[in-house]
């Protein structure tokens, strides 16, 4: 079925047109120009002079509306899923915790259903995000201690198996961690540094080695110094990796933001939210891991203060962006779209309006508020 999206501002995001419209055939974009409206479509959207840009990705993301990508279920995917593409965002990668093997891979099986069977009216799992367990424990943050490991071969081949792993985050500067790195490259997946303790050197090392991807940077991993560059030197100034931030203006002080901004560009720089469970629920306590969590204005901690993934959504993560930077809106559009997808390798699907891609899109307000998500060409939101 061909339709049209009709009289937008077209974010592409590398390009921007004015009063265009977006032709959609069978849940892919066709044709991006002016004047296509009027051609022999079923059903015509009218954009009315709104914004029209891809629909955003969420690579690291727990949880939200009181699920967990640990509940491994359909059912806590589907309600994630729904909750995020009233944000606009289009596709996502759950997001496991430092836990009992079992329990991980139960969660990477409740995915890979979901990638088997799509999700109907909402928002497309591409695949999991591993977030340990093979991290420093000196770097755990709110991943449970008890199950902090070193990797074992047997249980990442295990994971690894079905073949939907698409980021895996760990502490490469551990020995028996290395051969992680080659190994996830090796089948498709971001090998990710986070919750590590790796010293500037070692990152050089890691990345000669294939790590090519960051996990919130700054939060949970060793610092900047002037004679000690640690993980943050690296990732910063090493040009190989993507660099995920979390832009709720309590991770990370705005000017922070800016910086990472400023040293890798938006072509590698990448909005994510971390959410968790508690996102998009009032305040109040919930549960990550099997640990208590308050979810109280905007922040998550535990019982002891440390942040505990975020309450954000990437709506508001691009409306953020935008304020603390004051960079162009294709640019802040960027990070939340072309640039996770190629992150993790499925830009030749997402992330851009260009012909032949997946028809993702979100229409939205000149303040950056999401009036409706299309996913493969169906509508599956309207404010
Ligand atoms: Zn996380």
């Amino acid at each position: 079925m061909r339709i049209a999206i009709a009289g937008g501002t077209v974010i592409t995001p590398l390009d921007i047109f004015e009063g265009a419209d977006i032709l959609i055939d069978d849940g892919k974009v066709a044709a991006v120009g002016p004047g296509l409206a009027d051609s022999d479509v079923a059903r015509t959207i009218d954009a009315g002079g709104r914004i029209v840009a891809p629909g955003y990705i969420d690579v690291h993301t727990h949880g939200s509306a009181g699920h967990d990508t640990m509940d491994a279920t359909r059912e806590a995917v589907e309600g994630m899923a729904t909750f995020f593409a009233a944000h606009g965002v289009t596709s996502f990668c759950p997001t496991t915790l430092t836990q009992a093997h079992e329990d991980i891979m139960a969660s990477v099986c409740a995915v890979y259903e979901c990638q088997e069977k799509p999700i109907e009216g909402g928002a497309q799992p591409l695949g999991v995000h591993l977030e340990g367990p093979y991290i420093e424990a000196g770097k755990k943050g709110a991943q449970p201690e008890e199950h902090v490991r070193n990797a074992s071969v047997g249980d990442y081949k295990d994971l690894f198996s079905l073949g939907n792993i698409r980021l895996i985050t760990f502490a490469p500067e551990i020995e028996q961690n290395k051969e992680l790195i080659g190994f996830a490259r090796s089948r498709g997946a971001a090998a990710v540094v986070g919750h590590s303790a790796a010293t500037y050197e070692q990152m050089v090392e890691a990345v000669n080695l294939g790590i090519n991807h960051a996990t919130h940077t700054f939060n949970q991993m060793e610092g900047l110094h002037h004679r000690k560059p640690g993980t943050v030197g690296g990732v910063l100034l090493l040009r190989e990796i993507y660099a995920e931030f979390i832009a709720d203006g309590v991770h990370l002080h705005p000017a922070v933001v800016d910086m990472i901004v400023r040293l890798k560009g938006p072509e590698k720089a990448l909005l994510i939210t971390d959410a968790i469970s508690g996102a998009g629920m009032p305040d109040g306590d919930y549960e990550l891991g099997g640990q208590k969590i308050v979810v109280k204005e905007g922040a998550v901690r535990l019982a002891d203060g440390t942040l505990a993934g975020s309450a954000l959504t990437m709506d508001q993560a691009v409306r953020n962006v935008r304020r603390f930077t004051g960079r162009p809106l294709s640019e802040c559009i960027q990070m939340a779209t072309l640039t996770p997808a190629r992150s993790i390798g499925v830009a030749d699907r997402k992330g851009s309006l260009e012909r032949g891609k997946d028809a993702d899109v979100v229409i939205l307000d000149q303040d950056l508020n999401v009036a409706s998500t299309m996913v493969m060409g169906e509508v599956v939101y309207q404010a």
